[in-house]
């Protein structure tokens, strides 16, 4: 038992002690061990897809696709993006184990049904064949295209039990609909059946929010990423996908795009709404549960982008160590920001709960097997 631990941050499970004993008191960080670190939102995208997505940017002139011609035709970032061999010096260099890898936003998704189709199957072959090289250095988490459900769910079958990929993960918004709509639950069962967690990683809000949103830089991650996949969130909350599809688990970034923030007051309205009987005039369906109930047992959120530790401690107090996992978010924030968060918070909090936010979690979740050449526990 470490220092950390007999100091009794997280002991037992009370609110009161996890309050009482914040983590706030620093520890001595000489002591902080080496610990396996699997990020698991790690951006990855073929050149072949690039050169797509820069094609159809080039067809329709809209602000997101302006957007995404600006970033995508630098050389650098698509050499980021697509380099394996700069990536692993890139890992090697900030002490990266293992990569969990996923398409870059916004993915397949804005593509016609079967041109997204054929795209997710291309990248999640390169996956493959990423993984099969350099098996103790690479996971992925499949890309479908799910404004073709059909077609959707029968690539997470392929991408789970054959290609033996990770999990899926869906950029948002799929052309301005939301994985409520029922249209999409076949994507959802195929995630369920194949034990496939869902990353609902952010994107670019759709048409029909874009227009508030293109002043001052906000479409991306500076606000539209966290206004429009929190909204996503909070439609699958409040529309009863939880309900339909109760094994569903779906992992956030970003610290929850804000959500463990919310939680109460979104139980709270949603019973007063129902005491007052106004849920049918507000199209507001009767839940089985709470929203807040949902998104504690039915969430993970990963610190991509989130190098700030009290939110990170908060998030492990209201939703549990089990479920906050650590991520870079290459190559879009500094390896530099999130190894020094990362390691500061060992210093500050129990070795158990680090080992499951560093690797532990992410094994657990997307069953990728432990290093066992590694003695990380
Ligand atoms: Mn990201």
């Amino acid at each position: 038992m470490n220092e950390l631990t007999r100091r009794g941050f997280l002991a037992g499970s009370s609110a009161l002690t996890l309050m009482a004993s914040s983590g706030l008191a620093r520890a001595n960080s000489s002591a902080v061990e080496t610990m396996r670190l699997l990020p698991v939102e790690e951006a990855y995208a073929p050149v072949e897809f690039i050169q797509a997505l820069l094609k159809m940017a080039e067809s329709n002139d809209t602000m997101v696709n302006r957007y995404i011609k600006m970033y995508y035709q630098k050389a650098g970032v698509v050499d980021q993006l697509s380099n394996i061999d700069s990536r692993l010096a890139h890992m090697d260099k900030y002490g990266i184990d293992m990569q969990l890898l996923s398409v870059t936003s916004p993915g397949p998704q804005g593509f016609d049904a079967e041109h997204g189709a054929d795209l997710s199957e291309l990248i999640n072959n390169k996956f493959a064949s990423i993984i099969k090289a350099h098996p103790t250095r690479f996971a992925a988490l499949a890309a479908i295209a799910p404004q073709s459900p059909e077609r959707a769910a029968k690539e997470v079958k392929r991408a789970i039990t054959e290609l033996g990929l990770n999990g899926i993960l869906i950029n948002s918004h799929i052309q301005g609909e939301y994985l409520d709509d029922p249209k999409f639950a076949p994507v959802l069962e195929a995630a369920v059946e194949y034990n496939a967690p869902i990353y609902l990683h952010p994107s670019y809000p759709p048409d029909s929010m874009i227009e508030n949103f293109v002043d001052y830089g906000m479409m991306g991650a500076l606000w539209g990423f966290q206004a429009e996949c929190s909204l996503h969130v909070a439609r699958m909350l409040l529309g009863g996908v939880f309900d339909r599809h109760p094994k569903l688990q779906v992992v956030l970034g970003h610290l929850g795009e804000g959500l463990p923030y919310w939680l109460s007051r979104m139980d709270n309205r949603y019973q007063n709404i129902r005491r007052r009987g106004g849920a049918k005039d507000l199209g507001m369906p009767e839940l089985k549960r709470l929203p807040g109930e949902y998104f504690r047992d039915n969430f993970y959120v990963a610190t991509s982008g989130m190098n700030w530790f009290e939110p990170f401690e908060y998030c492990i107090r209201v939703m549990g160590p089990d479920r906050v996992l650590f991520a870079v978010d290459y190559p879009y924030e500094r390896a530099e920001d999130a190894l020094g968060f990362i390691h500061d918070a060992q210093a500050r909090l129990p070795a158990d709960i680090m080992h499951k936010v560093t690797h532990g979690n992410a094994e657990r979740i997307f069953n990728i097997a432990p290093a066992a050449a590694m003695n990380f526990g």
